[in-house]
């Protein structure tokens, strides 16, 4: 498993307004991570650079040790599997729609593979809480089967990390304790980094950061940062 390592990274999106002051953390190989904090801390920020939709103005990114910056997008894709808080599904059966996170844009690949044995075989291994009926319509899913599709898209790459970005936030409080039951059994043994703005949602992670105006502000387990208030 790859880790991925923040070190001194700068990074604003206009001149004159910096938005990370030189932030370093790092998600060991296969550990649980999470950065907590008031909405504009500079959380998606972090979600982005990762992706490189931005490059840091100084700094680095490392992912398994190697500097990002000569890493393409496409690749960055490929090990990084993202579930955001609004995942927009096809309004096409949940096989197709998983199939998509496999084949990506070829439409003509993600027909034939929506139809073939190898995503219905991955469908009926998926954890509990992710068997979903294959024929069903993205569409006519509530909130929380939607997210549940959305994860098995993502899995379906098998990324060695994972990226939640605000994964439960957009849910109702019992849907949310579900996908959180469900994510944790996807998350065992990823490098995984969660990103959320309630301390509740990511409590048991191995560690949590809380970033405040592009600061880290204290880190610790959920128990040490509730000790200390
Ligand atoms: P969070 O995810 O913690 O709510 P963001 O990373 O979205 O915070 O944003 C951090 C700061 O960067 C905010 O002040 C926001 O207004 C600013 N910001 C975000 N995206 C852009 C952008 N594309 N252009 C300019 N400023 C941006
Ligand atoms: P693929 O790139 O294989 O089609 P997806 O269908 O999961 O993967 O599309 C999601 C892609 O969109 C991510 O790989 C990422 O590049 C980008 N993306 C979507 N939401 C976000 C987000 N909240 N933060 C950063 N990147 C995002």
């Amino acid at each position: 498993h790859p880790s991925i390592v923040f070190d001194n990274v700068v990074f604003g999106y206009d001149p004159g307004r910096t938005i990370l002051h030189g932030l370093s953390f790092e998600v060991p190989a296969g550990s649980r991570v999470a950065i907590v904090g008031p909405s504009g801390a500079g959380k998606s920020t972090i979600g982005r650079l990762l992706f490189r939709f931005y490059d840091p103005l100084a700094g680095r990114i490392l992912i398994d040790g190697q500097d990002i910056s000569g890493v393409t997008q496409a690749s960055l894709r490929a090990a990084i599997g993202i579930v955001p808080q609004d995942s927009v599904l096809f309004n096409d059966t949940i096989g197709y729609n998983i199939a998509y996170g496999r084949e990506g844009a070829d439409a003509a690949a993600v027909e034939e593979a929506a139809r073939g044995a190898a995503i219905a075989d991955f469908i009926a291994r998926l954890p509990q809480g992710l068997d979903t009926e294959v024929g069903e319509r993205g569409l006519k899913l509530s909130g929380g089967e939607k997210q549940r599709v959305a994860i098995a898209r993502t899995l379906v790459k098998n990324p060695p990390i994972l990226l939640f970005d605000e994964a439960t936030s957009a849910l109702d409080t019992r849907t949310e304790q579900d996908i959180l039951h469900t994510l944790r059994a996807v998350a065992a043994n990823r490098t995984t980094l969660s990103i959320a703005h309630r301390l509740s949602t990511i409590a048991d992670s191995d560690v949590i950061l809380v970033l405040d105006q592009g600061r880290l502000a204290e880190q610790g387990s959920h128990a040490d940062l509730l000790r200390a208030g």
